[in-house]
């Protein structure tokens, strides 16, 4: 993940605003901006416990995770990442700005 953070430098958010308990919006370094649905961004987590680490085959199933969610908090990792807490307790997923940027081209 940190790789392909490092190897395209372009790629890293100029401003990260909470709109609302249920949607984020980053702004990036090339002014392109992004709105996230919070239960969008919790069922494409990326962490372990969401995706298998050998085969990448995502784990979560979408329908276990409700509508409802909420961002309780959002932190910078290092810098190349974000960290979510969700309203349902989960927290471990490492989401990269390579990984929030290729989520939002691909809606
Ligand atoms: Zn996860």
């Amino acid at each position: 993940m940190m790789d392909a953070a490092q190897r395209r430098r372009g790629i890293e958010p100029r401003e990260i605003s909470q709109e609302s308990s249920d949607s984020l919006r980053i702004t990036w370094a090339d002014e392109r901006v992004c709105n996230y649905e919070a239960a969008r961004l919790r069922r494409a987590c990326p962490c372990a416990q969401c995706v298998n680490e050998w085969t990448g085959e995502r784990t979560l199933r979408p329908e276990a995770i409700s509508n409802e969610v909420v961002i309780d908090d959002v932190s910078v990792v290092g810098r190349y990442a974000l960290n979510f807490r969700w309203s349902d307790g989960h927290e471990t997923g490492i989401y990269s700005f390579q990984y929030l940027r290729d989520l939002c081209e691909l809606e």
